[in-house]
C-alpha cells in the first residue's frame, strides 16, 4: 500500500517580470510506501519544494495525478488534504498568537472537534510547554520550527511532510527533530522530508528519490541507492 502516489506530475510557473515560465517539475512519478521514512533529495533549485507544496495544497499542479492515502488530489480534495500534514520551510506564524492559539487556529481549521484536540500533549512533544502563553514573534529561530512541527500534527495526519526541516539549525534542535520524527514513524506516521544532504538521508531514510532538474532520476532503498554513488 503506498501513503503517496504520483504520476506525471509536472508544474510550469508562468512567466514573472521579464523571467521566462519555468518547469519545475517535468512529469514525476513517484510511489512512497506506507509507513516509511523517504527522503526527497536534490541540489536548490531541483524541484523538492515544488512538489512538496503540491502535496500541500499550496501550489496548484500543470498535470498530472496525485492521491494522498488513496484520496485524488482533484475527487478528494478534503480527505486527501486532512490525510497530510507539512511542516514548511519559511518560518511564516502569525506574530499575534500564542503558541498555544496557533495550535488551537489550526486544529480549528482541520474541522478538529475541541475534546479531541491534542494541545497540551503536542506542546509536550515539541518542548514547548513553558512557552505556550508566549507570542509567536518573541519565539527564537529554533522555536518558531518546533512550533511549525507542532502544526502540521494537530489533525494527526497519516503522512508527515517536512520541508528542509534542518537547514540552518543547531545540533540540539536537530536532534529533537529526529527523535520526534522516529517517534511519530514508530507509532505509524509516514515520514516524507526532502533535504539536500546525502548524509542526513542515510541516516534517517529507509527510501530515498533523488530529483534534479524537475525529473526523478533514481529511486530505492537507501542501502542500495548509497551502494551505487
Ligand atoms: P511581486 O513583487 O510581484 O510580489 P515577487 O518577485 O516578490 O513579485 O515574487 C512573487 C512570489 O513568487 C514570491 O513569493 C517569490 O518567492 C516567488 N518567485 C518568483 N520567482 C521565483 C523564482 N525564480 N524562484 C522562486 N520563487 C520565485
Ligand atoms: P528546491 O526546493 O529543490 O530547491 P524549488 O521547487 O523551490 O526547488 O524550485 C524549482 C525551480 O522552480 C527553481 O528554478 C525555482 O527558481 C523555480 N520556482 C520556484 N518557485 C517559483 C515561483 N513561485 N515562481 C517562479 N519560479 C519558481
Amino acid at each position: 500500500q503506498f501513503a503517496i502516489e504520483i504520476e506525471g506530475l509536472a508544474k510550469t510557473y508562468a512567466a514573472h517580470k521579464g523571467e521566462p515560465p519555468k518547469e519545475a517539475l517535468k512529469g514525476v512519478d513517484l510511489q512512497v510506501p506506507q509507513g516509511s521514512i523517504f527522503g526527497l533529495l536534490g541540489p536548490n533549485g531541483a524541484g523538492k519544494s515544488t512538489l512538496i507544496n503540491i502535496l500541500a495544497g499550496l501550489v496548484r499542479k500543470s498535470a498530472g495525478n496525485v492521491r494522498i492515502w488513496g484520496f485524488d488530489h482533484d475527487v478528494n480534495p478534503r480527505q486527501s488534504r486532512a490525510a497530510i500534514g507539512v511542516m514548511p520551510q519559511e518560518l511564516n506564524l502569525d506574530p499575534f498568537f500564542t503558541a498555544r492559539a496557533a495550535l488551537d487556529v489550526q486544529a480549528g481549521l482541520y474541522g478538529v472537534p475541541k475534546r479531541e484536540r491534542r494541545t497540551d500533549e503536542i506542546l509536550e512533544m515539541i518542548g514547548l510547554t513553558d512557552k505556550a502563553d508566549a507570542y509567536s514573534r518573541t519565539l527564537s529561530g529554533g522555536m518558531r520550527r518546533r512550533l511549525l512541527l507542532g502544526k502540521a500534527l494537530v489533525h494527526n495526519p497519516h503522512v508527515l511532510v517536512l520541508d528542509e526541516p534542518t537547514a540552518g539549525v543547531d545540533i540540539e534542535l536537530r536532534q529533537m527533530l529526529w527523535n520526534n520524527v522516529r517517534k511519530l514513524n514508530e507509532q505509524g506516521m509516514t515520514i516524507i522530508l526532502t533535504t539536500h544532504y546525502l548524509e542526513e538521508a542515510e541516516q534517517m531514510c529507509d527510501q530515498i528519490a533523488i530529483i534534479h532538474n524537475g525529473e526523478k532520476i533514481a529511486h530505492d532503498r537507501t542501502d542500495r541507492l548509497i551502494g551505487r554513488l
